[in-house]
């Protein structure tokens, strides 16, 4: 789960990790007072979306940056009204873009170098990495391209947490000066017990700065958290931001189904996430392309079948629909069931493929034949592949 800057911001306040002052409004109504409630100075006006890349944004009608510095009030305010409600594209959106419908203001801060840090989960070893580069406030792939010799890494043993000599080591190898090395290496001292406590995915701080006064900042900050632990962080919860998701997702996830969407034209009901990868390679071996993914999980019931097919069927670049379970732990006559109910209840002008396999088949597969609408059935995976390939083709 995502969260907006403004609310990590408030997250780094609570944990010690210095940012600028800011303050957050989704109504032009309140943009004075937002601004007002920061010090003299430079204001920054920042566009929340889920997405990065927001300074070198350009917005659908025209107008460049979704990080925007204002010398004085007015223009501040000018800015922010250029932004909320107007949709952002950035290289992380896609084309279509994001509609802003939070500004967050803060105080202009005066950089006098930028830094990349991170804390994240690595995958490969299973630990926490702290990831931190001299090479700040650029796209940090770029800098693992041509420069990797400007990033550091520290892996982080779970069980014995952060060491200062970690620390140390780290904020050496960023060239700090002496109070900068301290602020820093407080700083990503409470990084890393946010991180924790939190049960984040990642934390992503680019850039932070250093100041002439040798303070360090978070300037930016992008925090997405383990969905799989939200139940134990009802505060974290209260900051999703639905806006910020696709209906389906959400409509979904309702019904404890994961949806995600891709830009096909064949509808893909699966059972599991690797039989959701393999739905996905055969249907492109027959030249199909999948609109997108609904899996039901291991042990799904006919409502959730129901509203999977729902789901499905609300989007309008789906041309066919391919069912593919095997059951193991699924009884596919309880498929079977949910999807002459679905076709049924909501009825149905597409293409249907089904492929079933597994536990109670036979039953499954009669109650199909037995239902009187017209599905078309696969022998196997590959046979009703081809089939409905062919019928959207
Ligand atoms: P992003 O483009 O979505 O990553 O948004 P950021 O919050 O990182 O802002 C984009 C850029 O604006 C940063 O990389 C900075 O160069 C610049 N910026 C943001 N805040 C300040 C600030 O307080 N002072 C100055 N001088 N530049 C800032
Ligand atoms: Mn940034």
């Amino acid at each position: 789960m995502n969260i907006h800057e403004y609310q990590a911001k408030k997250l780094f306040e609570e944990y010690g990790i210095p940012c600028p002052k800011g303050a957050a409004t989704s109504s032009s109504d309140e943009f004075e007072a937002c601004i007002d409630s920061l010090g003299e100075g430079l204001v920054v006006v920042k566009s929340q979306i889920h997405a990065g890349g927001r300074g070198k944004g350009t917005f659908t009608d025209g107008f460049k940056g979704g990080v925007k510095l204002a010398k004085t009030k007015e223009e501040a305010i000018e800015y922010a009204n250029k932004m909320l409600g107007n949709t952002l594209v950035t290289i992380q959106t896609g084309e279509a873009g994001r509609k802003v419908q939070t500004i967050y203001f803060t105080e202009g801060a005066d950089i006098k170098k930028e830094y990349y840090l991170a804390v994240l989960l690595d995958r490969a070893t299973s630990r926490p990495v702290i990831v931190a580069s001299t090479e700040g406030g650029m796209d940090i792939e770029t800098v693992a391209e041509e420069t990797p010799d400007r990033i550091f890494k520290v892996f982080i043993d779970p069980a014995y947490g952060l060491a200062d000599f970690q620390l140390r080591e780290l904020v050496t190898k960023l060239g700090l000066s002496k109070l900068e090395s301290k602020n820093a290496a407080k700083l990503i001292r409470n990084l890393y017990t946010m991180f924790w406590e939190k049960d984040a995915d990642m934390i992503e701080i680019n850039p932070l700065i250093t100041t002439e006064t040798e303070d360090v900042l978070a300037l930016d900050a992008k925090v997405s958290f383990d969905s799989n632990a939200l139940y134990r962080h009802p505060e974290i919860q209260a900051l999703r931001d639905l806006n910020e998701e696709d209906p389906k997702e959400i409509e979904a996830s309702k019904f404890d189904l994961s949806y995600i969407a891709l830009d096909g034209s064949i509808a893909c009901l699966v059972n599991g996430a690797g039989l959701a990868m393999s739905t996905m390679d055969i249907i492109q071996h027959f030249g199909g392309s999948p609109a997108n993914f609904l899996d039901v999980g291991g042990g799904a019931s006919k409502q959730q079948v129901i509203a999977a097919f729902k789901i499905i069927l609300g989007d309008p670049n789906v041309k066919g629909i391919f069912v593919n379970i095997f059951g193991g732990i699924m009884d596919c006559d309880v498929i079977a069931n949910g999807i002459v109910d679905a076709v049924k209840e909501v009825g149905l002008e597409l293409p249907l493929v089904v492929r079933l396999e597994g536990n109670n088949v036979v039953a499954g597969r009669k109650t199909l034949d037995n239902s009187g609408l017209t599905i078309v059935t696969g022998s196997s995976m590959a046979d009703a592949a081809e089939k409905i390939a062919n019928l959207v083709a």
